[in-house]
């Protein structure tokens, strides 16, 4: 029976450190959230990156704009929010109404100030294995992988999802650590051959938003699954994953809900902090 991995003493473990690092700090970091128009989604990320930092000693400032607000509002609000010296740090909060262009406002982010470290020069950085900020659940996978002690090195690790805040970040994660990486996605599924890359995994981390995509049957014996998909059926909140029947093969697994998740907002944390590090020459 596979072990649970459990995102909160992970998360716990990392705030901790945060609180410590931003004690000795001359001034707190601020992260400045920027929200376009209403919706309940994002209300209770925002309460939650709200009470987290404010937890560990970073400012939190919530910045409402209106739904009707236009581009060029926004990029105004942005080009400030760069300018000012005591924003250290700068979300913006997705979704974002129909006719704003999120990726465009964040490529405008200062890079220095790129919280979900989503900017091109910041996701480069990956790329080229010199970062110390990155996307958030992405990060927050590799922190899973590494509470479990395991070397990546060689290791047959197979992503399911390739989106721009997961599936692809992490997957260069990966390659970092010399795991062996296969990417899987939508037209993976369609040709069929999803459970035969699945088959192969001894790190399987899927990230679609597909109850019951991938069957407890195609799991390797002793495989670390990381499930990140949120489903809702049935009123009740699912991965990605059959966990009863994958649970009874992998060696360890994450549960949904208070697997993956509790990191996204430990890492977004660690991100401020980092970036707060790197503007004021303090060193890792
Ligand atoms: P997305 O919704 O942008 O993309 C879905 C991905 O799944 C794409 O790469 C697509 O090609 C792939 N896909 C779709 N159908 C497939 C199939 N049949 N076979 C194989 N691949 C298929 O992805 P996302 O934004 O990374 O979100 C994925 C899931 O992860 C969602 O359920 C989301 O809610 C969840 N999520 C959780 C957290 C967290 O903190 N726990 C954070 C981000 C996303």
């Amino acid at each position: 029976m596979a072990e649970l991995l459990k995102g909160k003493p992970i998360a716990d473990k990392i705030k901790e450190n945060l609180k410590s690092q931003i004690s000795k700090f001359t001034s707190a970091p601020k992260l400045v959230a920027l929200q376009i128009g209403e919706n309940q989604a994002s209300e209770v990320y925002i309460k939650n990156q709200k009470k987290q930092a404010e937890l560990l000693g970073i400012e939190y400032e919530l910045k409402r704009l209106e739904g009707a607000a236009t581009q060029k509002d926004l990029e105004t609000v942005i080009l400030e929010l760069n300018k000012d010296e005591k924003v250290t740090a700068i979300i913006v909060q997705l979704p974002v109404p129909k006719h704003i262009n999120a990726k465009a406002l964040v490529n405008l982010i200062n890079p220095l100030k790129d919280a979900e470290g989503m900017h091109p020069a910041n996701l480069g950085k990956i790329l080229l294995g010199t970062y110390s900020i990155g996307p958030c659940t992405a990060m927050g996978v590799m922190e899973i992988l590494e509470s479990t002690g395991i070397n990546l090195y060689g290791k047959e690790a197979v992503c399911v999802g390739h989106s721009e805040i997961v599936g692809k970040p992490l997957s260069l994660l990966l390659v970092n650590k010399f795991a062996t990486t296969c990417v899987c996605h939508i037209a993976t599924g369609e040709r069929g051959v999803l459970p035969k890359h699945v088959k192969e995994a001894e790190i399987l981390i899927v990230a679609v938003g597909k109850a019951g995509l991938i069957k407890g049957e195609w799991i390797k014996e002793g495989a670390i699954v990381i499930d990140v998909g949120i489903n809702r059926v049935e009123g009740k909140i699912v991965g990605d994953v059959e966990f009863d029947e994958a649970s009874k093969k992998a060696s360890y697994i994450t549960p949904v809900p208070g697997g993956v998740g509790p990191l996204t907002t430990a890492i977004l944390m660690r991100n401020v902090v980092e970036l707060y590090k790197n503007q004021k020459h303090l060193s890792s």
